[in-house]
């Protein structure tokens, strides 16, 4: 099988100002981890993202592990987390020995809204994990309505919506929390792993270097004689009383660099995406038994195109089939719906009332489309959509 469009597992080529970024700060970073690339990169990301509080990490899965030990939960307490969502939106939650409990997507956005939310709210719950998935902005001035109103803290998954925003406000910007990846995969990509984690309260700001770096902080009081008692002290993040594990989640020097750099392009790809997917969704008009969810505004930065399929589960498969043995162009499935995984399962938590998910999940097509997908490949990828559509339609 020859392919032609892969599922690439990496989103971008670099410029050749990126890669001289990196090869300065290869000679130039002193130390390796926790530098000046990390501050300069954690002050432009605050501007980017007109947030009080950036804190880079190692990846987003990093950031949820950092996010869900400063909301604090115990046994007994409740995680709302979209069940169709990518399963480092969930587990970290569950590793505090709280409960999961799954709200329902909307079929039109294919992601939570303050309803579905609203749904399965109880007294229990502590958390609402937000996500931006395929990098649409959830309805986030509801939810966030919602959520204050009964005093629950949100944390916003934006690892898939770098840079998209509702009327000027960034995702990742709208809840306590915000949740960045950098993944190979991203809109944006420091060398394969990175994240960051967004706060606007003081009082976490002033906790997670601590919590990310391995409860280093410093001895008390001026000390000359500087080496003593020793280099630095360790001790746990506390908060209101209660202390807070630390790991070591750091991002090194050279990716904070790129990371950095990046933030220079990362709207231009995100608007680069947003035109092509456009114009995709659009030359696919004359087959509605595709639905796209089309949006042409920033709101959404394309980060995946995903297509529901009307008609069977056969019909969805024997698409994918041809265009990937006939065409060579590969079409995935994503995301499984996390109730359905053995890990949730074995935790008590593989039962969920989310219709809608499940039945997007059982019809969705994502197609190829990572940034540097050539312009042939995009011909190709649709024109081999319209001759599959072509063949359905004529029961070939
Ligand atoms: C990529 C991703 C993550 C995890 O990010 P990593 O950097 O790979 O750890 C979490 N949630 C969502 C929705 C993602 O797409």
């Amino acid at each position: 099988m020859h392919i032609k469009v892969n599922f690439s597992g990496r989103a971008l080529h670099y410029t050749e100002e990126e890669m001289a970024v990196v090869l300065e700060a290869l000679r130039t970073a002193d130390p390796l981890t926790q530098g000046r690339y990390q501050q300069a990169f954690q002050e432009k990301f605050q501007t980017f993202n007109s947030v009080k509080h950036a804190f880079a990490m190692m990846n987003g899965t990093a950031a949820l592990e950092v996010a869900a030990r400063l909301c604090r939960l115990k046994a007994g307490d409740e995680v709302i987390v979209p069940s169709h969502t990518f399963t480092s939106s969930a587990y970290p939650f569950a590793k505090t020995g709280a409960a999961l409990v799954w709200a329902d997507i909307n079929p039109a956005t294919r992601v939570v809204d303050a309803e579905s939310i609203a749904r399965v709210l109880s007294p229990e719950t502590r958390v609402i994990v937000v996500v931006h998935l395929y990098g649409y902005v959830a309805d986030m001035p509801a939810i966030t309505a919602l959520a204050k109103e009964r005093g629950i803290l949100l944390v916003e998954d934006a690892c898939q919506a770098i840079g998209a925003d509702i009327d000027g406000v960034k995702a990742g910007n709208f809840a306590d929390i915000g949740i960045f990846s950098f993944h190979s995969h991203k809109n944006l990509t420091t060398l394969g792993e990175g994240g960051m984690m967004t706060v606007r309260d003081d009082r976490y700001a002033a906790l997670i270097p601590m919590l990310r770096h391995n409860g280093h902080c410093a001895f008390p009081g001026e000390r000359p004689d500087y080496w003593k008692p020793a280099m630095g002290n360790v001790d746990f993040p506390e908060l209101e009383g209660e202390r807070l594990w630390p790991g070591n989640y750091c991002l090194g020097e050279v990716e904070c660099a790129l990371g950095a750099k990046q933030l220079d392009r990362v709207l231009t790809i995100n608007a680069e995406k947003r035109l092509r997917a456009l114009a995709f969704i659009d030359a696919l008009a004359g087959y509605p038994e595709l639905v796209f969810h089309r949006v042409d505004t920033t709101r959404h930065n394309y980060h995946l195109l995903a297509a529901r399929m009307d008609g069977s589960v056969e019909r969805r498969d024997d698409f994918i089939r041809r265009m990937f043995y006939e065409h060579g162009v590969k079409c995935v499935v994503q995301y499984y719906p996390l109730n359905r995984y053995p890990l949730y399962q074995k935790l008590g938590f593989g039962r969920a009332d989310c219709p809608n998910a499940d039945d997007f999940f059982d019809h969705m097509i994502s197609f190829p489309f990572q940034h540097n997908l050539t312009d042939e490949e995009l011909e190709h990828m649709l024109s081999a959509a319209k001759r599959v559509l072509d063949q359905q339609r004529a029961g070939k």
